[in-house]
């Protein structure tokens, strides 16, 4: 006999566990099924045999004040479970009309980065100061009306609008798009980073938890049980059972779950293409669907160190020319990776010293490339990583003990099955590019009763795990009140 659930979840990122955990607090017979061994998505935090413990690529919370988890965690009442850890400071490193690196520390405050030292890393003049710091003001302190009416602009094609930004900082802005939005700014839209610079310059710049991503994660998946929910792990769903137009449930490792509501975190591409099936879609919607742009993905090395050689909790090192944007990215997908690359990284252990063995250091760095799993440039641009740090902070590679590599292809096979051509490795997921994101959000839901997505897909404005978890909170709504008017209709 198959189970009977209120509600099936389909994938146990934040954005599947916050939506399942405030659904079955809100008394739905919930169950959740991911295909890994443990929970968490992109966002997981595994400790390794010699006591590292570390995130797939990257991973900083913005904003630090008032991110979705809080809210989630608020709403489960477990918000004294949550433990951010505020940053202190961000190691940057820019090669601009000198043609040399200069280096800056970039101290973060309670209400945010302190632009000054920026401006001398800029190697801006006075009056290049006086426009930076105008435009910077400006855009932080942008009402959410005028933000929101950027959605049909490219931050590229803004900022070309704009006038007067000096170039850095239109150099500064490319850096971000990628290192924050996981785009280039010819494709990126406006009011999402928009909406991430304002985060990040009034919300605490950027944070962190103790423990890691993964804990939040796990205190969701506690909030899934505790509150009479079901986890299955190591489940992977093969399809949702869809009769009549309605969703009827999913089969996965040969077991059938029935429920007459499915919520789907694993993108919205897979669950259409693949786990439904083209034929329960019209023409119209599939072509939609098989039209949506993937975000674009990290690849990474994790550099194991047997002493402590860098100080801050993150790095950013760019270029002029470094930065992509979509030119640069095809030359990059061509083979034609340059010599130098732009290098991403945070040092766990000097957010939580936990995070490391005494006097031991890991670095989580990466750049950026494209989600095709099959993408053949990443073997290169790894190498490009270990020359960045040979050439700017030397220490990194002397106190190598190992290093371990990921890519699109690593990402893609531990969360979103690749369903089309060149996607599945993307490390946000859709929506932060224009006509995918603000008021043309894909909806939670999807054109067949009782089926939901969830996650990053779904979002709300703003950077990864915050976009992720917010779609949660945002299905979770939704389903909500579908079912409260199915109840009130029979
Ligand atoms: C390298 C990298 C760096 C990042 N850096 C940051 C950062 O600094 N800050 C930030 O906020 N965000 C960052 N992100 C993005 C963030 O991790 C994602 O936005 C977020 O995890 C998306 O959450 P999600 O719930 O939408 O999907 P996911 O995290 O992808 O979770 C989907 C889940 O569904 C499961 N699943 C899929 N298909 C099935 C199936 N058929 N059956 C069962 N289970 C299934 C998957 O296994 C997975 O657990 C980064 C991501 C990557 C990859």
């Amino acid at each position: 006999m198959a189970k009977k659930y209120d509600v099936i979840v389909i994938g146990g990122g934040p954005g599947g566990l916050s939506c399942g955990a405030l659904l079955a607090k809100w008394g739905f017979n919930t169950l959740l099924l991911e295909k890994n061994e443990y929970t968490g998505g992109k966002a997981v935090t595994p400790t390794n045999k010699d006591g590292f413990s570390y995130e797939l690529g990257p991973k900083l919370q913005v904003p630090a004040q008032g991110p979705s988890f809080a809210v989630a965690f608020k709403e489960l009442g477990i918000e004294a479970q949550l433990k951010p850890i505020a940053l202190k400071a961000s190691g940057l490193a820019y090669r601009g009309r000198s043609g040399k690196y200069n280096k800056a520390v970039l101290p973060a405050s309670a209400g945010g980065l302190d632009p000054a030292p920026l401006m001398g890393l800029l190697e801006l003049d006075q009056s290049q100061q006086d426009a930076a710091l105008k435009f910077l003001t400006e855009m932080a302190l942008m009402p959410a009306e005028q933000v929101s009416a950027l959605d049909d602009l490219t931050t590229e094609q803004w900022l070309s609008q704009s006038g007067d930004v000096p170039w850095p900082l239109y150099s500064y802005m490319m850096m971000h798009a990628n290192g924050s939005l996981a785009e280039p700014i010819d494709l990126v839209s406006a009011s999402e980073q928009v909406q991430i610079m304002q985060d990040i310059a009034l919300k605490g710049a950027a944070g962190y938890y103790v423990g890691g991503f993964g804990r939040v994660l796990d205190d969701l998946a506690k909030a899934v049980k505790s509150n009479g929910g079901e986890i299955k792990t190591r489940t992977r769903v093969e399809k949702i059972k869809v009769s009549n137009g309605r969703v009827t449930g999913v089969t996965a490792d040969n077991d059938t779950f029935e429920a007459p509501i499915v919520v789907s975190d694993a993108g919205i591409q897979p669950t259409v293409l693949k786990l439904v099936g083209e034929k329960e879609f019209d023409q119209g919607y599939l072509s939609w669907v098989k039209g949506l742009i993937p975000g674009w993905c990290f690849t990474g090395v994790k550099y194991f160190l047997n002493k402590k050689v860098l100080a801050e909790q993150l790095y950013n090192v760019w270029a002029d020319d470094t930065a992509l944007n979509l030119e640069r990215f095809r030359k990059q997908r061509a083979g034609k990776v340059a010599d130098e690359i732009m290098l991403f990284a945070t040092v766990p252990s000097n957010w939580d010293p936990n995070m490391a063995p005494p006097d031991k250091q890991c670095i989580v760095a990466g750049t950026i490339c494209s989600p095709d799993p099959k993408a053949e440039e990443i073997k290169t641009l790894h190498d490009r990583l270990d020359k960045m740090w040979e050439k700017l902070y030397p220490g990194v590679m002397d106190a190598l003990m190992y290093k371990e590599i990921e890519g699109p292809a690593e990402v893609s096979e531990f969360t979103r099955d690749s369903v089309l051509k060149g996607q599945g490795g993307e490390c946000v997921g859709l929506g932060q590019i224009v006509g995918q994101c603000g008021k043309y959000q894909p909806s939670p839901k999807a054109p067949i009763g009782g089926l939901f997505y969830t996650g990053a897909d779904v979002g709300i404005a703003g950077m990864g795990t915050h976009k992720a978890s917010g779609g949660g909170i945002k299905t979770a709504r939704m389903v909500l009140q579908y079912k409260r008017l199915r109840e009130a209709m029979i």
